[in-house]
């Protein structure tokens, strides 16, 4: 009878230590059970409901926080915005070196130019072509190359002083 009795109690206490188990690693699991299957005082109960979740808060809040701005390990040394940067000494030949830049060199193509062709005016049956500024050149006088006029026997005007040939 006692021997039941002692058993009965051992087995409580193994549960009780599962759920106490649990409760350290894994609270959900934990509260759970402990919850509904212990016979502990309710205050017991309310109390390590609000450890764990005072522990939980614990763990939860640095993860939430924005992380801290990081002072440690920068040291300012001046408010001057441009700092010195002191390399190798130069040599002091150094303007004696000779250091071959290449040049561009800009390749500059004339384009053949093409000649104007000069024009000139004859006027119907006429024997002269003229400039554009002659007397006899009027608003339908036909205007033609000096060398087409040439080839079609024209002569020079001799009172505008046209150009007798293709330069
Ligand atoms: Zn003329």
């Amino acid at each position: 009878m006692s021997s039941k009795k002692s058993r009965a109690a051992a087995r409580k206490r193994r549960e009780n230590l599962g759920v106490i188990l649990r409760l350290v690693f894994c609270p959900p699991l934990g509260l759970y059970l402990m919850w509904t299957r212990t016979r502990w005082p309710r205050l017991v109960k309310v109390g390590a409901s609000a450890l764990i979740a005072l522990a939980l808060a614990l763990i939860l809040t640095p993860l939430t926080d924005p992380p801290a701005r990081q002072t440690g390990g920068v040291r300012v040394v001046g408010d001057r915005l441009q700092v010195d940067v002191l390399g190798p000494e130069a040599p002091s030949d150094r303007e004696a070196i000779d250091v071959y830049t290449p040049r561009r060199t800009a390749i500059i193509v004339d384009p053949t130019p093409t000649p104007q062709p000069i024009i000139v005016y004859c006027n119907q049956g006429g024997k002269y072509y003229h400039m554009k500024e002659c007397k006899y050149v009027r608003d339908t006088t036909p205007s033609v190359t000096l060398a087409q006029a040439l080839r079609a026997g024209y002569k020079p005007c001799p009172d505008c002083d046209a150009p007798e040939a293709v330069s």
